[in-house]
């Protein structure tokens, strides 16, 4: 306190006469001691009391009375022991008598004092030797203070150091072990100030660096002499994510701590004080070299063909299309050359498929080194290759290349012991118009193949697109589809045929697919008229025949269990009905594959049953005699249909592709009809909808076929089917089967 507070109230430093004694009448005829007194007990909440030698009050204070809810007057004579519980009137009484003994005074003990009727309370408790003016022991006197609310202040001020004490035990754990993590983990994670500098690098952290913590601590990465461009890069991503608060990634290729090629993933999070505040930036770096590689031996595996290593049907049109739209800038021509080996199909079946792959590799060899470093080498699948030549001058160039190919494919290839004779036929077409399409490239090079085949193989045939007619389609594709029937370019779609009241699969119908060199798959609608064209109809015929029978026998023996034996129907074209042999081969096959005749439907479409004159009828009656089925296939529902149904000997009659067809629910029930008269069955097909399937079912058509129940299936899949015991259908679950083109 200053002086100045004090001025004019302390007498020994204020000259101001002392205050008169106080006159008797304001004290009421009392000493000033007894007021005194009387203000003391009577008129403070203070506990104040007095107790004799044996510790029973002589006199108590107002306060100390309320405290044991009792009048002053009512606690004379009575002790501790009268008022508390024995355990604490014991110890007060004990402190008492050796203040009494001792005559040294207790000072501010802390006393809890525990009562009957209320909660626990705190006292600072201090006691006095009440003496006789004599100055004798005559007792004691006590003052003693409610702390209750400091002492359980204190208390929770003890738990809280306890609890953080606690917290911080637990955080030292937990940061401990995050520094294990930190330190043992093969990411490096390093923590960034707002000013891009380096607060926290872990070990892993060190090792790509190349630096320690010591050295980087404080610095940016520039300073620490990391350069462009990859530190701009790296810079800028920091800045982005101290900019928007959000989390970022980063991938970049870099060097190892040994120095290879590395690729490196980096996730940046914004690193915030308590207040949310992003303060820096914490980044995690993983080294994905591995995944990476992975990832491109995948991508290279998509690209290319895994027998030669050269580039796949894929990779040739993408850099067929790069090369054409470079040449809309730099105006040049590309030629495209399409190879194929000549009796390949020989090597494979005298020597073996490993001597076939051998001599494949050693082609590939051949031409890349043929090849300039611009050009693209592909093998397209087979025996077929193409060579990509970009930039080729003149026609003199392109005929150079195509004979140096030719002359290269010439020489026999050795295969440990053996020496291979090899030879090639090669088409070329060139092109110098950037809008013409890859597709239309490569089949004008297989034509011009085609043509140096048909000229004599061992040679080479260059082209003009513009060249490439029409016309000569049907010779191109009479050629590839023998080099198909050669080199096993067809295979067959087996559609499960149903018994429609109970979906039980009775068999398979066999669809003719052609893996084509460059079109992709064809179904038969694309070449079956050419084929016939070119007379190949019935090895076609033939082929489907055996092929199908040789399935049938393979999966009958795995039916499930119960069942019929499994049904092959098998498509036959008015060409095959007119030429000779059909029967014999039919009895054939049948024997081949031990089949029973009725396991075997052959099926005519209506229009040939129509159009083939008697000579087909015979035919029919007589593989009708051999106990095949005979089936009217895509028979219409019209009148004139209705009208044939009796003149035709078959037993099976199948309801034209019922999805494309406009319902006529009256004439399908009179076919229906009709047939059952005739003692023939119905098939449904193309039944796409359930509604579809409803409808016919109604109409009491037997046996169905359609997307709805399942699409044309592979090989595969049928074996699947049977392994789950031929019930499970694709098509059954959707209510709409049309999922697609079934070129599969
Ligand atoms: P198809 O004998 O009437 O065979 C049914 C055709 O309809 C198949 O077409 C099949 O994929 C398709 N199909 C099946 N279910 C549905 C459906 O729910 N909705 C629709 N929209 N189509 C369905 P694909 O395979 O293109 O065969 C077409 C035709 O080619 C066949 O008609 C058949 O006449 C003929 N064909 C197929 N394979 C051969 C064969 O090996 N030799 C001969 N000569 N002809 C064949
Ligand atoms: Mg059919
Ligand atoms: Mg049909």
């Amino acid at each position: 306190m200053s002086d100045d507070g004090v001025r004019g109230e302390d007498p020994a430093t204020d000259d101001a006469p002392a205050r008169p004694p106080l006159a008797p009448a304001v004290l009421g005829g009392l000493t000033v001691e007894e007021v005194c007194r009387r203000n003391l007990l009577e008129h403070s909440d203070e506990v104040i009391y007095f107790k004799d030698l044996d510790s029973r009050f002589l006199l108590v204070s107002a306060g100390c009375a309320a405290l044991h809810r009792m009048t002053p007057e009512q606690m004379v004579g009575l002790s501790d022991f009268d008022l508390f519980e024995p355990a604490h009137a014991h110890i007060a009484y004990a402190d008492e008598q050796r203040v009494i003994a001792t005559g040294v005074p207790m000072v501010d003990q802390a006393e809890r004092e525990r009562w009957a009727d209320r909660p626990d309370s705190w006292v600072a408790s201090s006691k006095f030797p009440l003496r006789a003016p004599d100055g004798a022991i005559i007792g004691t006197f006590g003052i003693s203070r409610n702390v209750t609310r400091l002492v359980v202040a204190e208390q929770e001020a003890a738990r809280n150091v306890r609890a953080t004490e606690a917290a911080n035990a637990e955080l030292r754990r937990v940061e401990a072990q995050l520094r294990a993590v930190l330190d043992g983990t093969t990411d490096a994670i390093a923590r960034y100030d707002a000013d891009l500098r380096y607060r926290y690098l872990n070990p892993a952290g060190e090792r790509v660096r190349g630096l320690t913590l010591d050295r980087l601590l404080g610095r940016t990465d520039r300073e620490a002499g990391m350069v462009d461009p990859f530190v701009g890069a790296w810079e800028a991503a920091l800045r982005r994510v101290l900019a928007s608060g959000e989390p970022d990634d980063l991938d970049y290729a870099g060097e190892s701590a040994d120095g290879e090629e590395a690729f490196f993933h980096t996730r940046l999070a914004p690193d915030r004080d308590a207040a949310g505040v992003v303060v820096g930036v914490l980044t995690s770096t993983r080294d994905v070299t591995e995944l990476k590689r992975a990832e491109q031996a995948l991508a290279r595996q998509a690209m290319h063909d895994s027998v030669t290593g050269l580039a796949n049907r894929y990779l040739l049109t993408d850099r067929v299309t790069q090369a054409l739209v470079r040449m809309e800038r730099y105006p040049s021509r590309i030629a495209l050359y399409f190879i194929d080996l000549d009796h390949f199909k020989h090597v494979n079946d005298s020597y073996g498929h490993d001597v076939g792959d051998s001599v494949l590799v050693a082609v590939a060899e051949r031409l890349r080194r043929l090849a300039r470093k611009q050009d693209t080498v592909a093998r397209l699948g087979g025996d077929e290759f193409v060579v990509l030549c970009d930039r080729v001058v003149t026609d003199e160039d392109a005929r150079d290349i195509a004979g140096r190919i030719v002359a290269a494919l010439a020489e026999p290839v050795v295969v440990g012991s053996r020496r291979i004779p090899l030879s090639a036929s090669v088409g070329a077409v060139l092109a110098e118009d950037p809008a013409t399409s890859p597709s239309d490239l490569l089949r004008g090079a297989d034509a011009a193949m085609y043509r140096a085949k048909q000229e004599g193989r061992n040679r080479f045939t260059v082209v003009d697109p513009d060249e490439l007619e029409p016309v000569e389609e049907t010779a191109v594709l009479e050629l590839e589809l023998r080099e198909a029937l050669e080199d096993g370019h067809l295979r067959l779609l087996f559609q499960p045929l149903l018994s429609l009241s109970d979906q039980r699969l009775l068999g398979f119908e066999a669809l003719l697919r052609w893996d084509h060199p460059t079109r992709g798959t064809l179904a038969p609608g694309d070449f079956l008229a050419a084929a016939e064209a070119a007379g190949l109809m019935g090895a076609v015929g033939a082929w489907v025949l055996d092929a199908a029978c040789a399935q049938l026998a393979a999966w009958d023996p795995r039916r499930p269990e119960g069942s019929a034996r499994l049904t092959m129907a098998v498509n036959v074209s008015g060409r095959q009905l007119r030429e000779p042999g059909l029967v014999e081969l039919v009895r054939e096959v049948l024997g081949r594959y031990a089949l029973e005749p009725a396991q075997l439907s052959l099926e005519l479409t209506e229009r040939a049953l129509v159009h083939e004159g008697p000579a087909a009828h015979d035919t029919l009656e007589e593989l009708g005699r051999l106990g095949v089925r005979l089936a009217v296939d895509d028979f219409g529902t019209t009148y004139s249909s209705l009208a044939r149904l009796p003149h035709f000997p078959v037993s099976v009659v199948k309801l034209d592709q019922l999805a494309g067809a406009p319902w006529q629910r009256g004439m399908v029930a009179a076919v229906i009809a009709m047939a059952h008269g005739l003692g023939m069955s119905v098939v449904g097909e193309g039944i796409e909808t359930s509604d579809q399937l409803d409808e016919l079912v109604d109409l009491a058509c037997d046996d169905g076929q359609g997307y709805l129940l399942s699409r044309p299936l592979s090989r595969d899949e049928v074996d699947a089917l049977l392994a789950a015991g031929g019930t499970r259908f694709p098509g059954l679950t959707s209510d709409d089967g049309r999922a697609g083109a079934d070129l599969r």
